[in-house]
């Protein structure tokens, strides 16, 4: 993570009312201030449900706390008559730092290519927050030895036409579908090798000032008794974490590992 500041990311995906991730953002506070956790080492961000994130903001502001807080998904277009959407402006005006677009389950359930993902990263950072594009190789690849190259491949379909500028603001998420709430967890080697190649496909596209800046995440069935090796790694800057990031406590552990 070498001059990376890492970030702890907490997806939680569709769950938690507005009343029980109110509870859990200042139960996190209070858990990480006991045990004297320092912000300026390490980011921890939360990803409420599109009803929680006002709650969120407010808790935050009222607490003046240091979580910061973003969206699972955002729509490509910027207002009108697109029934069930919410804009990228309508995030960034409630406080949101990031959104993480392209995640595994939005590609399969929803019909997301590379196209609507290029558009959703584009309304993110016009919209002054941070996109966390997930990439990750499913098992089929993985089987025929060519994850590095599909995820490499994954993260420049979506960055050509960026330039060096917008992505220097990008932060990757390397997130085996195979991993993804299986408690298959990548060996810390392997996520390694994933990162790295990563950051070298992102030095060949935008040189190495850019490449060395953008974290790289790694997300797939993380919990405090992996996460410890997993940061270990020179390129693994943080994590996106699912299912762990539904237990207060099993989140601490993380932040404080890393
Ligand atoms: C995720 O959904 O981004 C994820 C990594 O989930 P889990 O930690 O549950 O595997």
């Amino acid at each position: 993570t070498t001059g990376r500041k890492p970030l702890v990311a907490g997806n939680w995906k569709m769950n938690f009312d507005h009343l029980e991730a109110t509870y859990f953002v200042q139960k996190l506070a209070w858990t990480l201030r006991d045990a004297r956790f320092d912000y300026r080492d390490c980011e921890v961000a939360l990803f409420p449900s599109f009803t929680s994130i006002r709650s969120v903001q407010v808790l935050v502001e009222a607490d003046d706390l240091k979580i910061r807080y973003g969206a699972q998904n955002v729509s490509v277009t910027n207002q009108g008559a697109f029934t069930g959407d919410i804009s990228a402006d309508m995030l960034s005006r409630l406080g949101c730092s990031y959104v993480i677009v392209g995640h595994s389950e939005r590609r399969k359930y929803h019909p997301e290519d590379d196209a609507n993902i290029v558009d959703q990263v584009r309304a993110v950072l016009a919209a002054d927050m941070t996109p966390i594009l997930c990439v990750g190789e499913s098992f089929e690849e993985r089987r025929q030895g060519i994850e590095l190259d599909f995820a490499v491949g994954q993260v420049r379909d979506v960055t050509r036409d960026l330039n060096e500028a917008e992505a220097a603001r990008l932060i990757v998420a390397y997130e085996p579908v195979w991993a993804i709430g299986t408690g298959m967890v990548a060996t810390a080697e392997a996520a390694q090798d994933a990162a790295q190649a990563i950051r070298e496909g992102l030095a060949a596209q935008f040189g190495a000032k850019v490449s060395d800046g953008v974290r790289i995440l790694y997300g797939g069935s993380v919990t405090s008794r992996n996460a410890g090796e997993l940061i270990a790694m020179s390129d693994v800057d943080g994590f996106l974490v699912g299912g762990a990031s539904l237990d207060v406590d099993e989140m601490a552990r993380i932040c404080r590992l890393v």
